[in-house]
């Protein structure tokens, strides 16, 4: 029964050809190495970034490959100096490292952790990988460190962060990408004060998370703008009290609209797409004097971002942020401790649930804007409920939301 230091043979959706459907094989997972965790998945879901990246060809060639970022799971065996997570606990894994050492971590300023190697991007530190196909020995490769569409994964310790058993499996997958990097944007990049207006710009998970975010905040005027109009409905629950559909505006842009809202432009601004044209027009909406506009929307390429220097100059700003400015494991469990408290409110971001033979199908609702998160559960796993239980050491999660933001 001890599976720990021999490699383990399971169910993989394989990404072979860009853009094209997964196909279920039969992988070998090898053992974790030094710094490394051994993650049995119990559900993943799927982000637009996966999407993105399933789409993109070139070179040097990414695939075949196993993609998925946003999981939770329960630990099936630690490499050499692993002490922070013991077999048995319940697990998310982070496409963002934290070590915890370096000049990044130990910043207040930065989540953009410098400590790991700069290897191959998405790899493991020594820049080998884990997974091969079980039937040629063939390698596949990693993604973004984690590689979740896969009944187990290897991923480093210091980009695993350990949750209160209690937390059920397909909110705490929630936490470990889309739903955190939304509210962390408007906690702790943007730090939005009561009585604000915001603009958000795309209403999937992470724009509804955006919205939600700027709620707890306080923000009293929260417009989204979405060309999907099935975001309106959905997005009043969250927190948005304006909806701007581009398609229904004539000739008037976007920042015009938003601007008379507001008279003269939102505080803050956030882009949860990826387009660069509607990076500039989140820009363009944002007022004078202190507007300032938080892109999280990953776009495909190097197409630059295009604003006129002398709209910079009246005083607004853009910023970029990666997981919405959040310390993966600092702060995923304070975000987990909000929704046992029901303070966060994750239930209404999983919009369908299914097999992991059904994977495909949930490229297919995301990319025609039929679900914000579609839960994916490996076999078995939503049957036997909560898992990790039997573990039962839980985390210190008490801090409170309020004291999220490190710029306060
Ligand atoms: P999603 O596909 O669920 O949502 C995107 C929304 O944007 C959809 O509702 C769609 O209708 C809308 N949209 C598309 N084009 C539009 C346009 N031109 N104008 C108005 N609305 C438009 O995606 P998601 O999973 O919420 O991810 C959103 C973005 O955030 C993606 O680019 C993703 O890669 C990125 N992301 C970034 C981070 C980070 O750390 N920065 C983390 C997760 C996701
Ligand atoms: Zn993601």
């Amino acid at each position: 029964q001890n599976t720990a230091t021999k490699p383990i043979r399971c169910k993989a959706a394989v990404c072979k050809v860009a853009g094209q459907p997964l196909e279920m094989e039969e992988v070998e997972v090898a053992p974790p190495r030094a710094h490394e965790v051994r993650i049995k998945i119990l559900c993943t879901s799927l982000c637009h970034t996966d999407v993105t990246f399933w789409r993109l060809k070139g070179f040097p060639p990414r695939h075949p490959s196993i993609l998925g970022h946003e999981a939770a799971g329960v630990v099936e065996s630690v490499g050499d100096h692993v002490h922070e997570v013991a077999v048995g606990d319940t697990v998310v894994p982070v496409f963002l490292a934290q070590c915890g050492d370096c000049p990044d971590c130990l910043s207040d300023r930065s989540n953009i952790c410098s400590g790991l190697p700069a290897g191959r991007p998405g790899m493991p530190r020594d820049g080998t990988t884990r997974f091969s196909f079980a039937a040629t020995g063939e390698p596949i490769n990693n993604f973004l460190g984690v590689s979740s569409f896969t009944e187990y994964t290897v991923v480093d310790v210091a980009h695993v962060v350990r949750l209160d058993p209690g937390v059920p499996p397909e909110k705490a997958c929630l936490l470990s990408c889309g739903v955190s990097t939304g509210i962390g944007a408007a906690w702790k990049v943007a730090a939005v004060e009561p009585g604000s207006s915001v603009a958000v710009f795309g209403l999937g998970a992470v724009g509804l998370a955006v919205a939600q975010g700027c709620r707890m905040r306080g923000a009293k005027r929260i417009i989204g703008v979405d060309l999907n109009p099935e975001k309106r409905d959905i997005g009043k629950r969250l927190g948005i009290t304006d909806f701007i559909n581009p398609n229904d505006i004539g000739e008037r842009t976007v920042s015009e609209v938003v601007k008379e809202m507001t008279g003269g432009g939102a505080d803050y601004c956030f882009e949860c797409i990826g387009s660069t044209s509607v990076m500039a027009e989140a820009f363009q909406s944002s007022r004078k004097g202190w507007g300032k506009t938080v892109v999280l929307g990953v776009s495909n390429g190097v197409a630059p971002m295009s604003i006129p220097s002398h709209d910079i100059l009246m005083g607004r700003s853009v910023v970029g942020s990666l997981f919405g400015g959040l310390k993966p494991k600092a702060d995923i469990p304070i975000l987990a401790q909000k929704y046992v408290d029901k303070e966060l409110e994750l239930d209404e971001f999983v919009t369908h649930e299914m097999g992991f033979n059904d994977i495909n199908a949930a490229f297919d609702l995301l990319t025609q804007g039929k679900c914000l998160r579609c839960i994916i559960w490996m076999d078995g796993a939503r049957e036997n409920g909560s898992v990790g239980v039997e573990n039962g050491r839980a985390c210190n999660a008490k801090a409170r939301l309020t004291s999220l933001s490190y710029r306060d």
